[in-house]
């Protein structure tokens, strides 16, 4: 096959911090108080990529009061002059592409045909959508103003790319921000922090923060933050709410999911097949929205499942810096500990395994792709994210039925719906409970289409213009404070 990418360039940035980095702080690369460092990674060879600094209350404080500081300058420069920032950090993005996917891929253990083709391009394609809504905030949205200092905690699975979520339309309406990346892969944002310096962004506008959940905690009960926005578990989702109950903070939850792919008779089984890889393949499942639950029409149910096992067969895994491979590592021993937990427990509770022929190669944290059959609805596996490449695979026979199904579960991210009936499609579509809907396709996203969930998969909505609002408030407020509308 081709040529595995060359890490040079990441080499590269890595020296240029001796592999020990700091903090970004009011625009300097600032020593943590703590003196802790942690090591982030490769999943795929185990090797030490870099030092990471674990930053404390102290570094907390240092961050959000330059946030607090930079705020002012922030709001008055404009909103023109704000959009050319972020159309310069977009041009970045791309001028970088190829350092910010590698870097990922090393640090998160992804293919790099997905860091190439699908995140970075995401990530450039988001700070252009919203250098375009930044130019048209004192215009189209003059009515509202900004939150003020924005605290943002992200995961681990898309890193660059919860990274452009959270912070491209945060400083697109006139918010600073405090953002702590995930503890597993901290470095494409680190590197975008030295993007942020290139292009001459004012000091203070963005910080970046590492540092386990402690860090996020401290960051979420700061007095001084305004706005909490949190992609990651539903259960450190529910933390954050009990933290910030009681506060006047704003706050937006994007947190797990267990999304229904719905197969009806009639459907084009190869594009069916296709979809199940992308779903649940895609990044090692290891994806909010996944598509982990395949609900079939019975009378379909054991053709697709022997079309789907063939194709399992013919999925290519190793390292993630192979151009040629399907599946990279999942991200942490932890998160390999979690899949190998629950798929036992799958088959104490009685489903049946199926895992292709080869084997998954030995020198990082591999998990094969798995499939579930003769699940019972109820079941854990059935029920519980297992954010790895796990698929489990439940029938129906009536199209009432298939609805049941998918909504019988805790949470609502997304859902997939494949067949030719474009009637039942779209009769079916508004009766599932999630806040996205793909129809004959699955994971697809776009700056311009608000994301997020329903139920226990949060609230509140990335993208879009109902994107913009999380980060907005009535002027109005104004009004009852006494202070004049400008
Ligand atoms: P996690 O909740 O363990 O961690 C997410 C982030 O929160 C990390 O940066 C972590 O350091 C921080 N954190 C941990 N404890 C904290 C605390 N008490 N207070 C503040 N911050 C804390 O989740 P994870 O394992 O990193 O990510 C996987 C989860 O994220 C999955 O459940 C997945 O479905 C979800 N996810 C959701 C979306 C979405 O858009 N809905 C997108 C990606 C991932």
């Amino acid at each position: 096959g081709p040529a595995p990418e060359s890490a040079d360039e990441v080499i590269q940035f890595l020296d240029s911090h001796n592999k020990k980095f700091k903090l970004f702080i009011n625009g300097k690369w600032t020593k943590p108080s703590s003196n802790e460092y942690f090591e982030t990674i490769n999943p795929c060879t185990k090797e030490v990529l870099a030092k990471i600094p674990e930053a404390n209350e102290a570094d907390v404080n240092k961050a959000v009061t330059a946030a607090k500081k930079a705020l002012p300058e922030w709001v008055n420069i404009g909103a023109h002059k704000r959009a050319r920032y972020l159309y310069a950090l977009a041009r970045q993005i791309q001028k970088h592409s190829r350092l910010f996917a590698v870097l990922e891929s090393l640090d998160n253990g992804k293919p790099i045909r997905e860091t190439r083709d699908v995140d970075v391009p995401i990530v450039a394609r988001h700070f252009y959508h919203h250098a375009g809504w930044a130019q048209l905030k004192d215009s189209e949205l003059k009515d509202y103003k900004e939150v003020g200092v924005i605290g943002q905690i992200i995961p681990w699975n898309f890193p660059l790319m919860m990274l452009a979520w959270k912070i491209a339309p945060a400083i697109a309406m006139g918010n600073t921000v405090v953002l702590k990346p995930a503890e597993f892969t901290p470095l494409t944002a680190l590197l975008f922090a030295e993007i942020c310096q290139q292009i001459g962004l004012p000091n203070g506008v963005i910080n970046i923060i590492t540092g386990h959940g402690k860090t996020g905690a401290t960051l979420v009960d700061h007095k001084e933050v305004n706005k909490i926005a949190f992609t990651g578990s539903t259960e450190v989702g529910k933390i954050i709410r009990r933290a910030t109950a009681g506060t006047s903070k704003k706050l937006s939850l994007e947190l797990g999911g267990k999304s229904p792919f719905i197969v009806f008779e009639d459907a084009d089984l190869d594009s069916v097949v296709e979809g199940v890889v992308d779903a649940i393949w895609f990044n090692q499942g290891q994806v909010c929205c996944a598509g982990s639950r395949l609900l079939v029409q019975e009378s379909i149910a054991d053709k697709l499942y022997k079309k789907v096992k063939a194709r399992m067969e013919t999925l290519r895994m190793g390292n993630a810096l192979d151009k040629s491979i399907d599946m990279g590592a999942v991200v942490a021993p932890i998160q390999l500990k979690t899949i190998t937990d629950l798929v036992k427990q799958g088959i104490d509770e009685g489903s049946t395994l199926w895992q292709p022929s080869w084997s998954c190669p030995k020198d990082g944290y591999y998990y094969p792709p798995t499939l579930f059959t003769d699940v019972t609805p109820s079941s854990t596996i059935a029920q519980e994210e297992i954010f790895g490449p796990v698929l489990v695979a439940m029938s129906f026979r009536s199209h009432k039925e298939a609805v049941k199904l998918a909504n019988n579960t805790r949470y609502g991210l997304a859902c997939s719906i494949w067949t030719e009936n474009i009637n039942l499609a779209l009769d079916i579509a508004p009766q599932i409970k999630a806040g996205t809907a793909w129809i004959n396709c699955t994971n697809v996203f776009d700056a311009a289409a608000g994301f997020g969930g329903y139920r226990e998969s949060g609230f509140g909505r990335e993208g879009g213009i109902e994107g913009l609002y999380e980060y907005l408030k009535p002027k109005a407020d104004e009004l009852l404070s006494g202070e004049p509308i400008k």
